[in-house]
């Protein structure tokens, strides 16, 4: 998985950023800590996030290191069949298809890898 590779220029175009691969798979994890205040109480909550939203990793200053879904899309492939082999020698998929079956403009994973493994 080359990581300047023009490849994934191609698979992201028709993503709409949904959420919902992230939010169907078993193996995504990503969440999100909020600090809520009602009165003099206060909770953190942790809630699921996506890495397929803009807003996932954008920053304070304004700044987001993954400004197109091209990058969230390159991210989330890399994260699940590249980084998580190299850290943990697994791939971070159990090959389920939840989300090939829930995405709702076709965007098939297993295709993608598929591609890129005969590049
Ligand atoms: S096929 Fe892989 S990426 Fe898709 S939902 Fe299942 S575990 Fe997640
Ligand atoms: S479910 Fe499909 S359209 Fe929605 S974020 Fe995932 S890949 Fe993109």
């Amino acid at each position: 998985m080359n990581f300047d590779n023009p490849f994934w220029n191609t698979i992201h175009g028709k993503c709409l950023a949904c959420g919902t691969c992230t939010y169907m798979c078993p193996t995504c994890h990503c969440f999100d800590i909020s600090d809520e205040v009602k009165g003099a109480d206060g909770v953190r909550i942790r809630s699921w996030d996506s890495c397929m939203f803009p807003m996932f990793t954008k920053e304070t200053s304004g700044h987001n290191p993954r400004s197109s879904q091209k990058e969230r899309w390159r991210q989330r492939a890399m994260h699940k069949f590249k980084y998580y082999v190299d850290n943990f020698n697994a791939i971070a998929c159990v090959g389920c298809g939840r989300c090939v079956m829930s995405c709702p403009v076709n965007i098939d994973i297993r295709k993608i890898v598929e591609d890129i493994s005969k590049l």
